[in-house]
């Protein structure tokens, strides 16, 4: 048996979690789930969003499935999601997006994978907040080193993008394509702009794709991808791309096939892996049976392939796929009319799915 830890989460959390976890028991991965708690329910009982125990969890099993977590305002924690990120050096964020046949999107035959950068960059929460002593020292500095000037109102974000970063995401995009049968690697930058930056991040991207002769490997500039997404989506494969752009592109790769009900993700690290849909625990449904469970199911079947359980995530997937490509045993959100009284539930659509697993 392999344990992992399932953070059950808040809002639709819980629900979504039970359809995943059965799910994936029914394809036979021999999971040992450990519950953990995570959010605004245990936040209300112990006074934390995340208690201790719940990190040590994750730390002991390397390993989890999280559900969605609402981020409580005014606690001093940023994001949950975040917090985990660095806590456990989560530097590779994995979202893959491919079109299911029975989804309405206006794309057929998409199948990208998206490797953002999760640590760096403009997110690495460097900032000087307009009128600061310490921001009006920086701009002093900055004057005095720098040709352009910087007036004295200014706010500052920086963004440091290092070669150590940028390294370990290329080899990772370059690993994970090698891994999955994957032809051809793009990376995605401003490097004509920054160029010590985005520069570097090329510059980094060329010398990793060198020791990948068996993979093709390309660049583009940021804003050319978006047209290209748009335009051609299937001349690409893998993406690696820095954090804000990763951001902003993966929502767009999502939109490309079908968006947030669909759009499974991970956070990868070293030695520790932690699988979570796009979405976030849309309150307002909360406790209703009536949510799609399909990106977290989704996002199973992504931890069923870095467990090495190929057999297990292709049964899982032909089942996901083949309920919604019948269009019957799905969600509300699935069906051409949100209204459609014949949309069925959360653990209903697992149902069908689990049906069809044993179907073979
Ligand atoms: P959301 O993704 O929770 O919901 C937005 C809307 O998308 C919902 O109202 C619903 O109409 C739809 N939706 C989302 N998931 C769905 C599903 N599985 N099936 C059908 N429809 C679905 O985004 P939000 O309302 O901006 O965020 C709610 C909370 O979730 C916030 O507190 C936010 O911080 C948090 N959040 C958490 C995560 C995470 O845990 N990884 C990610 C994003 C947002």
């Amino acid at each position: 048996m392999t344990r992992v830890t399932l953070i059950t989460g808040d809002g639709i959390g819980p629900e979504i979690a039970e359809a995943a976890r059965r799910c994936i028991d029914a394809t036979g991965a021999g999971i040992e789930w450990e519950i953990a708690e995570a959010g605004i329910d245990v936040m209300k009982r112990e006074g934390t969003p995340l208690p201790e125990k719940t990190l040590e969890s994750i730390r002991t099993n390397r390993i989890a499935l999280k559900a969605p977590i609402t981020t409580p305002v005014g606690t001093g924690f940023r994001s949950i999601n975040v917090h985990l990120r660095q806590e456990f050096g989560l530097y590779a964020c994995l979202r893959p997006c491919k079109s299911y046949k029975g989804v309405r999107s206006r794309y057929s035959d998409i199948d990208l994978v998206v490797v953002r950068e999760n640590t760096e960059d403009l997110y690495a929460g460097i900032e000087f907040e307009k009128g600061k002593t310490e921001t009006r020292e920086l701009i002093e500095w900055l004057n005095k080193h720098s040709k352009r000037p910087i007036g004295p109102n200014a706010g500052i974000s920086i963004k440091p993008i290092s070669v150590e970063g940028t390294e370990r995401i290329v080899r990772y995009a370059f690993e994970y394509a090698r891994r999955m049968g994957r032809r051809k690697v793009t990376s995605v930058h401003k490097a004509n702009i920054m160029k010590f930056s985005d520069g570097l991040w090329l510059e980094v991207s060329r010398d990793v794709a060198k020791r990948y002769p068996d993979i093709e490997f390309e660049d583009r500039i940021v804003d050319n991808m978006c047209m290209q997404l748009i335009q051609k989506p299937e001349l690409y494969d893998v993406i690696v791309l820095p954090n804000l752009y990763g951001d902003i592109l993966s929502d767009l790769c999502a939109g490309l096939v079908g968006g947030l009900g669909v759009a499974p993700g991970a956070n990868i690290g070293e030695n520790m892996a932690i699988f979570e849909a796009t979405h976030g625990s849309a309150p307002k449904y909360a406790g209703q049976n009536k949510v799609n469970p399909t990106a977290l199911i989704l996002s199973g079947l992504l931890l069923l392939q870095h467990l090495g359980k190929a057999n297990e995530a292709q049964r899982l997937e032909k089942a996901v796929s083949a309920v919604i490509a019948e269009g019957r045993d799905v969600t509300y959100d699935m069906k051409p009319d949100r209204n459609d009284p014949t949309a069925v539930g959360t653990q209903e659509m697992a149902d069908a799915i689990i049906r069809k697993i044993k179907a073979g």
